[in-house]
């Protein structure tokens, strides 16, 4: 989540029972591939499947929230170590490649020099290269021979803010930025929805996952991923972003999850009626519709929304936001909660619209150049 310009009980077993429900119909069995009726609930294999996501979370969250990833700062080696981490879960779950030649990274360069605001901005952190950003991508093709050509889109952010220089004044403070929440717990969102996603039967539609680089500082990933996208962007029916998602918001009821600009497209009213505990977020004054990575494909028409539970803590962009704030058992069913929901998506000819005065406008063009003086040039001729 990017700067503006200007104790709950959390286990929710409603989540619990739709995720496990959902993996025991996901399961690559016979029977759930056949027509007949599911199995009748089995709640043995659904705690075997929340303790499976449960590890799986904390294992994604320790390695990518650690120290010694020094914060993921935009653009840096951290980032792109965590960008293959993401590759190489995406190859070992057989999902295809999205990035160009067969690759699960998408590389792209910042502008040299990087703008001035942006420049006064890096200058607390350890100075670092910012030359190149990497997207990690992948593909899951969709079944049906008729949705096949549509795509969900789920995405978040590798980046967060790095390392800031040493303070002479303060010896013993923390420098690693390690956006446990900012977005550590996205990512690690994205790649469990992948991991339950590739390993039951495949959705009737295509599933693009796309983890993001450079966010913070711009969302230069997101712009690379929209110069060379792995799918023609019309194809792309609706895109979730997921962003602080690791500990509950007090605004909203336990186990809820808000989603930025719900008012804006039919999304979010149509998944809450699938099951997802979606509502709108009550932060509006935040403006996070436009704070994030989704804004960027939402000014190019994709209906395209950020999931959350951010309650505003004060831990938010400082070396505070680690792995020791994460409510484990909330992020878990967080994700779990969204299972059911998506897969319908992925297998329903459905399609999300605006509502009227929904879609964001593109950023003012900013005025042409000076051209040529309008007396005739000299030369001419
Ligand atoms: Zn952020």
């Amino acid at each position: 989540m990017r700067p503006t310009r200007s104790s709950r009980p959390a286990l929710h077993f409603q989540a619990v029972l739709f995720f496990a429900a959902a993996l025991i119909a996901t399961a690559p069995t016979a029977q759930a591939q056949s027509k007949k009726p599911s199995k009748p609930f089995d709640s043995a294999k659904a705690q075997t499947a929340l303790a499976d996501l449960t590890r799986e979370v904390r294992a994604d969250m320790a390695f990518l929230a650690d120290d010694d990833l020094h914060g993921r700062g935009s653009a840096t080696r951290d980032e792109h170590i965590a960008a293959l981490f993401a590759a190489s879960q995406f190859q070992s779950l057989g999902l295809e490649p999205g990035g160009p030649a067969g690759s699960y990274l998408q590389k792209s360069t910042l502008p040299d020099p990087l703008p001035e605001r942006l420049k006064q901005r890096l200058a607390r952190f350890e100075d670092t290269p910012h030359k190149e950003t990497w997207n990690a991508i992948a593909i899951l093709p969709g079944s049906d021979p008729k949705l096949k050509g549509e795509v969900i889109l789920l995405t978040a952010h590798l980046d967060h803010l790095g390392v800031a220089k040493p303070d002479p004044a303060k010896p013993d403070a923390d420098l690693i930025y390690n956006g446990a929440d900012d977005d550590a717990s996205g990512t690690t969102a994205v790649l469990a929805l992948a991991h339950v996603l590739a390993t039951g039967p495949r959705p009737k539609r295509t599933v693009v996952f796309a983890l993001f680089g450079s966010e913070e500082i711009g969302g230069f990933g997101a712009r690379a991923f929209l110069a060379a996208p792995p799918t023609p962007l019309t194809n792309i029916v609706a895109n979730l972003e997921f962003e602080m998602i690791g500990r509950p918001d007090p605004a909203v009821p336990a186990g809820t999850l808000w989603l930025t600009g719900y008012e804006r497209s039919t999304l979010g009213p149509e998944l809450a009626k699938q099951g997802a505990n979606l509502v709108q977020d009550p932060h509006p004054k935040e403006q996070f519709f436009q704070r994030s990575d989704n804004i960027a494909l939402a000014r190019q028409g994709v209906i395209a929304h950020t999931v959350s539970s951010f309650g505003l803590h004060t831990d938010y962009h400082h070396p505070s936001d680690d792995l020791s704030t994460i409510d484990f058992t909330h992020m878990t069913n967080a994700i779990a909660s969204m299972v059911t929901p998506i897969r319908w998506l992925t297998d329903s000819p459905w399609k999300p619209v605006w509502n009227p005065g929904g879609k964001p406008e593109l950023p003012a063009t900013r005025p042409a150049p000076p051209t040529a003086p309008q007396t005739p040039a000299r030369n001419a001729g």
